[in-house]
């Protein structure tokens, strides 16, 4: 059975992969594809990597740093101790139809 990490991020549970990294000694997160199937928070945020592209509705953070990806984003809400946040623009959110 394969080892999994699951985290409950704002509502949403996403489970992750675990694998061995024997050079490291510990075990690595192996993250779903987030864009091909996105999964979102109870309130219809997008969950997204931090090293995901960033989008074409991002904006930088910081004026002295390029929007490159979602960590360099304004919307970003990072997760401790994982690649794992939460994009909160408003333009993103799945609306239900
Ligand atoms: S955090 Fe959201 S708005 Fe910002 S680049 Fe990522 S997906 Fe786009």
């Amino acid at each position: 059975m394969k080892k999994t990490r699951i985290y409950n991020v704002e509502g949403a549970l996403l489970i992750v992969l675990l694998q061995y990294d024997e050079l490291h000694d510990k075990y690595i997160e192996i993250y779903p594809d987030l864009t091909e199937n996105p999964v979102y928070t109870s309130k219809g945020n997008p969950i997204m990597l931090t090293v995901e592209d960033a989008c074409a509705f991002g904006e930088q953070k910081d004026e002295n740093e390029r929007l490159i990806d979602c960590s360099s984003c304004r919307f970003y809400r990072q997760m401790p101790n994982t690649l794992i946040g939460v994009c909160i623009n408003e333009k993103k959110i799945n609306k239900p139809v």
